[in-house]
Parts: structure tokens; C-alpha cells; sequence
């Protein structure tokens, strides 16, 4: 028998490493791995999943029209060049399969998100990490990076792990010095956290500038990554394409009304957002009057830097004593650091003094 094998760059991926949700022998969990909004799903989006049960038989609405409108409507966007899909990956799927391939190359920064580098190979593209400068990205090395097969550039703002936002003038300035047949694809998925008036999560640039795209979540502020939706802005020649491939149902009735529901929930993003400021803020205080260095973040978690990958494992053992998992970060090249999402008050408080006395103790 001969054997059955995938195309030669698909075992060259690394299987993506979701965030825990259990620690054995430990009943209660504060589940601060994978940057879920603080506050679980809106009230209404629940509602809403619940009153779709009875029309589970019937195919969704394949263009998400009612949840184009509304996104549209709630950032001041064209719903003709919103397309939906199955969490923000999907869309970043369907870019980076239809742009990228084969003879391609992909460019990213060295601590971007993982999503890129495996859809990137997922694609036959080669994927280029471009070294940081201080977990920064660095405009110039990435620009000069780009060679004549370079069609795809992806860039995380604010960035998940480090929470680092590039300022509005680097990213004008990277769009600059492309070339107009390299996409900057602009994932936007903690833009409600970004707290500097500068910021533009994307939607200017894709109006501005040429090949453009911003991808988006309902995943982060509204609560709703269990649903898998997010949504990306185009412009029109990009929206068609992606609309030939995508799935015709890609996003399921379920998703479509808990999303629109989300979007409507009174006051829900501005309490969010003024929760994740003031904690965001206080946790990175008592991190760092313990002796941790905490690197900025336009976020809803933080980048704990233990400076030693022994001591971020001792950390994470003692995290994990008190029921608390957060993301460590060796896939991410950067195994002496822990991320840690912003939770509750109460959370934060938790993971503070677990923390605290870590450190007290070494
Ligand atoms: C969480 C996250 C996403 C969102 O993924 P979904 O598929 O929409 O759940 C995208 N990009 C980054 C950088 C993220 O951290």
C-alpha cells in the first residue's frame, strides 16, 4: 500500500495549542488563557441563542445580512464590503488561501499572531517572521524583508501576545512602503480595548489606501467565542473574491443572531471597556510592584515577564495551584513569559496575590 500523505508544507505545522480550561484536581477555574471578554456573554445574545432553537432546521441567511447591517450600521461601514465568517480565522483563511499559495511569501512579525504562520503554510506560502525590536515590530526590517513574491503582509494591532499597538504613523508608513499588489491585512480583534485616540483599527486605510483588509471578532469584547463569529472590511474586488470561495452557510444561525443581539446590548462595550482600563492598569501595577515585568498593553490581558523560563514555569505551577491557568507562551517563542487575560476584579485580585506571594517566596 502506498502511503496516504498530505502536500510536503502541511507537516510542517505545528497543531495550534488552544488556551487550558482544566487543571486536574482542582474544582474551581479562572480561566484566563484565551482573552474571553470579563464579563461572558451579553444577556441579549444569550436570549437570542436560545429563541433560535426552534428554527435549527433551517439553513442560516448565507450572506449574514441582518448582522452586515448591523455591524455596518454600529462602525459607520459599507455592509456590501462586510463579509462574516466562522471567527475572524476564517476570514484570514480565505485571504491568505486565495492570495497567498504556492511560490508566495507571507510576512509577519516575529510575535504575531500564530493563526498567520499556520494558514500561512496551510496556504503553501512561505511565511517570513521578521525579527522585533523589543517586542515591537519593526517597520523598516519587515519592509525590507518584502521580495517580488511577497503578497501578504499581516499584522496584529494591538498585537496578541505582547499587546504592543504600533502608533497610526508606522502603520500609515508600512502601507506606504509596500507595494499596492501586497495586502496588508490589518486583525483588529482588541480594537474596542485600544484606549490611544490615534487609533484607527483599520477601516480608514482600507478606504485610503490600496489592498487594504481589516479583520474583526465578536470573540474579545462581546463575549461570544464559543459562537465562532467575526467579520472582515474590504475593499470591493477583495469582498467579491471572498465571497466566490467562502462557505455559502459559513456562519450559523445561532452565531448570526447572537451577534446582532451582542451589538445591541445596551452599554455593554463602554462598561467593557472602562473595566479593562481600570484593571488592566491595576494589574499591571501589582505585577510589577511584585518584582514582574509587565510589557505594555493596549489589550484585555498582559505579557508577565519572568525573565527566566524556569521561573515562568514556577509561576504557572503556582497560578495553577490556586485554579488559575493563563497561556504560557513557548510556542511563542518567549518561554519566560505567562499571558494573562484582564477578568474580573475579583480574578485579577486573585492572580495578583498568587503572584505576589510567588515572588516573595524565591
Ligand atoms: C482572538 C484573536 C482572533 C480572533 O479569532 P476568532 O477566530 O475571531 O475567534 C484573531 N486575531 C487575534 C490576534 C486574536 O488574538
Amino acid at each position: 500500500m502506498t502511503a496516504m500523505l498530505p502536500r510536503p508544507t502541511i507537516l510542517t505545522i505545528e497543531p495550534y495549542a488552544p488556551g487550558a480550561s482544566k487543571v486536574a484536581g482542582v474544582n474551581r477555574i479562572t480561566k484566563l488563557s484565551s482573552n474571553e471578554g470579563a464579563f461572558g456573554p451579553p444577556p441579549g445574545a444569550m436570549a437570542a441563542f436560545i429563541e433560535t432553537a426552534a428554527e435549527l432546521h433551517r439553513y442560516p441567511d448565507g450572506g449574514s445580512t441582518a448582522l452586515r447591517e448591523a455591524i455596518g450600521a454600529r462602525f459607520g461601514l459599507d455592509p456590501a464590503r462586510i463579509i462574516c465568517g466562522a471567527g475572524s480565522d476564517e476570514i484570514l483563511l480565505h485571504l491568505i488561501m486565495s492570495y497567498g499559495g504556492e511560490g508566495t511569501e507571507l510576512i509577519m512579525s516575529a510575535h504575531g499572531f500564530t493563526m498567520y504562520d499556520i494558514t500561512g503554510r496551510y496556504a503553501g506560502c512561505q511565511v517570513i517572521k521578521v525579527p522585533e525590536r523589543d517586542l515591537k515590530p519593526d517597520v523598516d526590517a519587515m519592509l525590507a524583508a518584502v521580495g517580488p513574491r511577497t503578497r501578504i503582509l499581516c499584522l496584529a494591532n494591538p498585537n496578541n501576545p505582547t499587546g504592543y499597538l504600533l502608533p497610526a504613523s508606522e502603520v500609515a508608513r508600512l502601507r506606504a512602503g509596500l507595494r499596492d499588489d501586497v495586502m496588508l491585512v490589518l486583525d483588529a480583534a482588541y480594537a474596542e480595548y485600544v484606549t490611544d485616540p490615534s487609533y484607527d483599527a483599520g477601516s480608514q486605510m482600507v478606504d485610503s489606501a490600496p489592498n487594504t483588509v481589516m479583520t474583526r471578532t465578536f470573540s474579545k469584547i462581546f463575549g461570544l467565542g464559543g459562537m465562532r463569529v467575526g467579520w472582515g472590511y474590504f475593499p470591493a474586488h477583495i469582498a467579491d473574491i471572498i465571497n466566490r470561495i467562502r462557505g455559502p452557510f459559513n456562519v450559523n444561525i445561532a452565531a448570526q443572531a447572537a451577534a446582532v443581539a451582542a451589538l445591541a446590548e445596551p452599554g455593554w462595550v463602554e462598561k467593557s471597556i472602562a473595566h479593562n482600563t481600570e484593571w488592566r492598569a491595576k494589574l499591571a501595577t501589582a505585577l510589577e510592584a511584585s518584582g514582574i515585568k509587565i510589557w505594555p498593553s493596549e489589550g484585555n490581558f498582559l505579557l508577565a515577564d519572568f525573565t527566566s523560563t524556569e521561573r515562568a514555569k514556577a509561576a504557572d505551577v503556582s497560578l495553577k495551584a490556586r485554579g488559575v491557568i493563563e497561556r504560557g507562551m513557548g510556542g511563542y517563542g518567549l518561554p519566560h513569559c505567562l499571558r494573562i487575560t484582564v477578568g474580573t476584579g475579583e480574578e485579577c485580585t486573585l492572580v495578583a496575590d498568587t503572584l505576589s506571594a510567588f515572588m516573595h517566596d524565591l
